[in-house]
């Protein structure tokens, strides 16, 4: 019989498959996108996804064997894997990487150390040490144990050394194990006993029991029991735990059902995420302008696969979208609607429910790994001729593009402009939204692209007819768009007006709207806003150990953190510098505004929405909710605040300061200024009344302001597309970002100056850099970055390719081969 071999992949940052033999006995288990488990390196074991089955023995040396099957069916798809490679080679990672970020973390196996005790140790000859008396004693209650149960026993964190000695004595024994890590949740259901689906046999039972005076309590339990049962039609079971919560119910006699053989106890597989209960409405009735919408991106639908919806903020879009939802989940096609930030969808989720029920799945990072299977699960096995599948419309953060999916018909990427569809860190550094278009295009389905503020590469893309184009420039129910009141501060700051950072403008306008009974959002910019100590002494501010960056002071916690890596310290009682006891807290966070707008207005309901106070999912639903039964009179936030929110009651919204935005180094600033600007003024005044937006700024005339002011969003775009032609950024062209890191400073900057030399032999004056970065030490690790700036028309498969190349040269220096190179694609 011939050998059969699978190529594996690996979840790990190598370049190349893996080829392992098949032992005969898998042979007939086997198929591609099965996981397997395979030894790696000198101890390890992975759960490994095959790619490729055949017949070619790689060499002549002896073949390391695949472990185990470990799946009945494939759980990634054929889609799946041609997305990878489309990453893989786009974003110049590894198709392991991209693996390692696709599937959830309940699909991905590691292998475990598991520690059990050896029985060839005679206990009373043998001296123990004090942990390893602790260890061996658990190990007689838990026939093994892992390494990271040991830490917390020994409450260590690193038990090596205790274990190797442990293991070198022979009192313990070491082995791998693959733990499986997604459970299925269990619930205990009670049902009839066969022998009494007949009805006679009921009856016989009944009279038996009624005959029987010491079974009373049993016949009063079965009544309940079949009562239930009975409610509903479909029913052939009830929950345990309802049964027994019943007041007439006794656990004993439920006991001696089961132990008479009448009832039966059985577990079923339940879905964590609970089914929405409510009864399904048609979608709403769209506006004229609406439908004018919808009409037309049909239209642009018969020459484009993708196309872009540039409706005001409150014009309704999410109306637009969920009428092509019905269309395309009639068709028996799925849908995936993909949305920046997770966090801010629980509205959403309740708005689509209501039309489509349990068909919505929603899969994002504040569900737990174990939600997120199931999710995976029911995509995973979703046909078109299937009545009802839990998932077939998808709503999610950009990971839900990884999800494996069959037949996509529709993908939608709400508020496409929002940056965090990037990924930053880890590999594969993708940016959502393309990857979107992509993934659409391998489906053969649409894309639909909305925003009211599209990023600058959308809309050129529009415009120069890639995408098609449609707009919603009016608002659902002809409510005017804000008034836009620009306060000039340092105007305010001569006159002597401010009162703390508030303008006498934007303090009115809270008066105004709090007497009116009417709700307040207050928006800071998250970048550059952080408190900090600053010794009123010296100077000096507090710098973390490990990065250049100054730490952040937190007062709630009274901690002083680094939000590069960590790091925490306490606050000291004088500074470290000078010993002075002036330690002065500076900076203008969200949380120093709470404080200080508090004593302006004290009858005032505050809250803060910014990452802090929202780190669990039910926190941020709790301040989500507060807003919306208007608990909250005033909501001081960052970025989040500007994102989606659609209350009725907010009349005015106070952008602290315009000026950080707009003066931030970067090329993007003044589209993100506007973006920003634009977005958080759509909050307010969404229904009857019109809102107000008070832009406080030491530059009035500035022209982002005043296109935010006018909502030109095309002047907008016109003008930002002619700044940035200066100096060719993009759109006009296309970046790679190349970092180099190294935990010797002079190290990396050579390097970085080498390689910076190797693109220019090939790539001339698109080689930017080398340069220090704004933060150049993270976690004690130095950073030097290098731009490849690429002409739209030109090929960027060609430059990768170049660019490998020239790594591939830089690391034939044997001295560089512990400098890490990392690559940003589309850097944003
Ligand atoms: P956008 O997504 O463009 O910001 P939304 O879709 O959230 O706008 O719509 C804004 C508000 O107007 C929502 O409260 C929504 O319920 C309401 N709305 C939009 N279209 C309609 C419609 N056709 N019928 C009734 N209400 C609508
Ligand atoms: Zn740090």
């Amino acid at each position: 019989m011939a050998e059969i071999f699978v190529d594996v992949l690996l979840p790990l940052a190598v370049n190349n498959l893996f080829t392992y033999r098949v032992p005969e006995n898998f042979i007939g288990e086997i198929a591609i996108g099965k996981r397997v488990i395979v030894p790696f390196g000198k101890q390890k074991i992975y759960s490994a996804l095959i790619k490729r089955i055949h017949n070619l023995r790689p060499g002549t040396g002896e073949m390391k064997e695949i472990q185990s099957v470990l799946d009945e069916h494939p759980v990634v798809n054929d889609q799946q894997f041609r997305l990878w490679e489309w990453m893989s080679a786009y974003y110049m990672c590894t198709e392991g990487e991209v693996m390692n970020c696709a599937l959830p973390a309940s699909l991905k196996l590691q292998s475990e150390t598991m520690v059990m005790a050896a029985s060839g140790f005679d206990p009373e000859k043998t001296v123990l040490t004090e942990s390893e008396e602790i260890i061996l004693e658990a190990l007689k209650e838990k026939n093994e144990m892992s390494v990271a149960e040991i830490e917390k026993l020994l409450k260590k964190t690193n038990v090596h050394q205790v274990l190797k000695r442990a293991l070198e004595r022979d009192l313990i024994l070491m082995t791998e194990e693959i733990s499986q890590r997604y459970k299925p949740r269990k619930e205990t259901h009670i049902r009839f006993a066969s022998a009494y689906k007949e009805e006679s046999a009921l009856e016989n039972l009944f009279r038996e029991l009624e005959q029987n005076s010491r079974k009373t309590k049993q016949l009063e339990t079965l009544m309940v029991f079949m009562k239930y049962l009975f409610d509903d039609a479909d029913r052939s079971s009830v929950k345990k735990s309802v049964l027994l919560n019943y007041k007439d119910v006794s656990k004993s006699s439920v006991e001696s059902l089961i132990s008479n053989g009448i009832l039966v106890e059985f577990d079923v597989i339940v879905d964590r995420i609970p089914l929405p209960g409510n009864k399904l409405i048609k979608p709403l009735t769209l506006s004229e302008s609406q439908q004018k919408a919808l009409e037309e991106l049909k239209n642009a639908y018969k020459e484009h696969d993708v196309a872009l919806l540039q409706g005001v903020t409150s014009s309704g879009k999410t109306e637009v979208y969920i009428h092509l939802i019905e269309e395309t989940i009639r068709e028996g096609r799925q849908v995936l609607y993909l949305l920046p930030e997770i966090a801010l969808t629980t509205q959403l989720i309740i708005r689509l429910q209501k039309y489509f029920g349990d068909k919505v799945g929603v899969y994002h990072s504040k569900y737990s790994s174990n939600e997120r299977v199931e999710v995976w699960n029911h995509v995973l096995n979703f046909s078109p001729s299937m009545q009802h599948n839990r998932s077939q419309i998808v709503l999610g953060a950009r990971s839900a593009l990884f999800l494996p999916f069959s037949n996509l018909g529709l993908v939608i990427v709400d508020e496409e402009h929002d940056q965090s569809y990037k990924q930053q860190d880890p590999a594969p550094r993708y940016n959502g939204r393309d990857t979107a278009i992509l993934l659409a295009k391998n489906h053969k389905a649409k894309t639909l692209l909305g925003s009211a503020t599209p990023s600058l590469e959308s809309y050129l893309n529009a415009e120069s007819k890639r995408f098609g184009l449609v707009k919603l420039t009016e608002r659902y129910g002809g409510i005017q768009m804000p008034e836009i009141i620009v306060a000039d501060v340092k105007e305010s700051k001569r006159k002597k007006l401010m009162k703390s950072h508030f303008t006498p403008e934007l303090i009115q306008s809270i008066q105004e709207a709090l007497s009116n009974k009417e709700q307040v959002i207050l928006f800071q910019n998250r970048r550059g806003f952080s408190n900090y100590l600053e010794c009123r002494n010296c100077n000096f501010i507090p710098h973390c150990k490990n990065c250049s960056v100054t730490l952040t002071y937190h007062k709630q916690s009274h901690i002083l953190k680094c939000h590069y890596c960590g790091f925490v310290e306490n606050v000291p009682s004088a500074c470290s510098n000078c010993g002075d006891f002036h330690v002065e807290v500076k900076g203008f966070g969200t949380e120093k505004i709470e404080e200080e707008i508090a004593l302006f207005f004290p009858e005032a309901r505050i809250a803060r929405m910014d990452l802090d106070t929202t780190r669990t999912k039910a926190s941020l639903q709790k301040i989500i909710a507060d807003f919306e039964d208007r608990r909250i009179d005033i909501l001081v936030g960052t970025q989040m605040v500007t994102k989606g929110l659609d209350f009725d009651n907010i009349t005015t919204v106070g952008i602290i300061n315009a000026d950080q935005l707009l003066n931030f180094p970067d090329f993007r600033s003044f589209e993100r200024s506007y973006q920003l600007m634009a977005q958080v003024s759509g909050r307010s005044g969404r229904k009857q009344k019109r809102g107000r937006v008070i832009i406080q700024t030491q530059q009035p005339g500035h022209w982002v302001i005043a296109d935010v002011v006018a909502n030109d969003y095309e002047g907008f775009y016109k003008r930002d597309l002619i700044e940035r032609l200066q100096f060719e950024y993009p759109p006009h062209s296309r970046l790679i970002e190349l970092t180099l890191r190294h935990k010797d400073n002079d190290l990396a900057g050579e390097a970085a100056q080498i390689l910076a030399e190797l693109l220019q032999k090939k790539l001339g004056s698109r080689i930017l850099g080398p340069h220090i970065p704004l933060v150049s030490r993270i976690r004690n690790l130095y950073y030097r970055n290098i731009i490849v700036k690429i002409e739209r028309k030109a090929s960027s498969t060609e430059a990768k390719r170049v660019i490998k190349d020239c790594i591939n040269d830089f690391y034939k220096d044997r001295s560089f081969l512990s400098v890490q190179i990392l690559a940003d694609v589309d850097p944003l």
